[in-house]
C-alpha cells in the first residue's frame, strides 16, 4: 500500500539545469509549470502549509534534478526550505534527483541542512535499458548514489518506471530487488507514459517502441510491488499523481494514463495474495477477509472486481473484508466460515 509519513509541501523545479533529455521526460507537461520564480517559493510554502493543520509536512523540491540545478539557487533554495525546519514549521526537506548528480560535494552540502530523504530516478537498473532511454548514466552510478546517500545516513527513496523501451517484466523486477538491495526504505512506482513532445512519443509513431497498455501496466506494476513489500520497502506511490495529469490527448499520446492505475496495480497484489492464501483449488467456501488498517478499498477492488474474481477463479464468496491492525502491506488473513 502507498505508505505515507509526513505530507509533501511539494516545490516543482521543471527541468532547471538538466542538461538531459531522457526520451520519456517532458518536465514542463509533468509539473504544469512553465517556468519556476524562486522570489515565489516561500509563498507556495505558507499556502501550503495553511492548509495542513496539525499535520507533519516536508518541504519537497520535485520535478527536475534538484542537486543538479544552479549551484546557487540550490543553496538558496535549501537555506530557506532550513528555516522552515528551524523554526518547527516542517520536519525535513526532501527532494529528487539523478544518481549521477550525488557526489561527495553534493553529500557535503546536504549534509549542513535537515536533508530526510533523497529521492533518486534510477528507472532501471539494466544498462540496456537505460541507454535506449538515453538516460545519460548507468547502474553503477545508480550504486555509487544510493551508497553515498545511505552511508550519509539519509533515507533513500528508489523511484522506477514500467514499461521503457527494452525493458522487461523481469528486468523491472530485478530492478525492485536491486532498488531493495541498495537499501531504499521507499519506493515510488511510475508506469511510462508517453507525453506528446517527447522522443519517446516519436519512437511510438515510428513502431520503435509500443506503449504498455493499462492491463500490461497493472500486472507489472503489481509485479514489483510484490517485491517492494516483501521487502519492506514502503511504496509511496503508484502512477503519476493527478497533478501531474495526464488524460487529455493534447499532453499525452499514450502510455499508463488511467487515472487509477496505482489503485488498480495494488487491487492486482491483493487479488494475488488473497488468491494464494485461499490455495489453488476451487471449491466453495465462504469466508471472512482480513486486511491491514486502511487496506479495505485496495483489498477489494473497484466496483468490487477483487470479490468477483475469486468467486469466478475460485468459487470463494468473501463474506466481509475487516482491517487488522496485527497486518501490514499486502498481507491477509482468511477466516473459512
Ligand atoms: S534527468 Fe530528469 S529532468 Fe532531465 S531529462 Fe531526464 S527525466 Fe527529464
Amino acid at each position: 500500500m502507498e505508505k505515507r509519513r509526513h505530507a509533501n509541501i511539494p516545490i516543482f523545479i521543471p527541468h532547471l539545469g538538466c542538461p538531459n533529455d531522457c526520451v520519456f521526460c517532458n518536465q514542463r507537461t509533468i509539473s504544469g509549470h512553465l517556468d519556476f520564480d524562486p522570489s515565489k517559493v516561500v509563498c507556495e510554502i505558507e499556502t501550503a502549509l495553511s492548509t495542513l493543520g496539525d499535520r507533519k509536512a516536508e518541504i519537497a523540491f520535485f520535478g527536475g534534478s534538484f542537486t543538479g540545478i544552479d549551484r546557487d539557487l540550490m543553496v538558496s533554495l535549501l537555506d530557506t526550505a532550513q528555516r522552515y525546519v528551524d523554526s518547527g514549521r516542517v520536519t525535513g526537506i526532501r527532494m529528487s534527483t539523478r544518481p549521477d548528480y550525488i557526489d561527495s560535494e553534493i553529500i557535503d552540502i546536504l549534509s549542513h541542512y535537515t536533508v530526510s530523504a533523497v529521492e533518486l530516478g534510477i528507472q532501471s537498473t539494466d544498462d540496456r535499458v537505460l541507454a535506449a532511454c538515453r538516460r545519460g548514466h548507468d547502474t553503477e552510478a545508480s550504486i555509487k548514489a544510493c551508497r553515498m546517500l545511505t552511508d550519509a545516513g539519509v533515507d533513500l527513496v528508489g523511484q522506477m518506471m514500467i514499461g521503457l523501451p527494452k525493458a522487461t517484466p523481469e528486468s523491472e523486477v530485478k530492478t525492485a530487488e536491486d532498488i531493495c538491495a541498495f537499501g531504499a526504505v521507499a519506493a515510488r512506482v511510475y508506469p511510462t507514459v508517453v507525453f506528446r513532445g517527447t522522443a519517446l512519443c516519436r519512437m511510438a509513431k515510428e513502431k520503435a517502441y509500443t506503449p504498455l497498455s493499462d492491463a500490461d501496466a497493472v500486472t507489472r506494476s503489481a509485479d514489483v510491488l510484490d517485491v517492494f513489500d516483501r521487502n519492506g520497502v514502503g511504496i509511496l506511490r503508484v502512477g503519476l499523481c493527478s497533478s501531474e495529469n495526464l488524460s487529455s490527448d493534447k499532453e499525452v499520446c499514450g502510455g499508463a494514463n488511467h487515472p487509477a492505475i496505482g489503485e488498480l496495480a495494488m487491487s492486482e497484489l491483493f487479488f494475488r495474495r488473497i488468491s494464494k492464501a485461499l490455495g489453488d483449488e476451487k471449491k466453495p467456501r465462504n469466508v471472512i477477509l482480513s486486511v491491514a488498517p486502511g487496506a479495505v478499498s485496495k483489498a477489494v477492488g473497484q466496483k468490487k472486481s477483487n470479490l468477483s474474481r475469486l468467486f469466478e477463479a475460485l468459487g470463494v464468496r468473501v463474506e466481509k473484508v475487516r482491517e487488522d491492525s496485527e497486518l501490514t502491506g499486502y498481507n491477509v488473513k482468511i477466516q473459512e466460515l
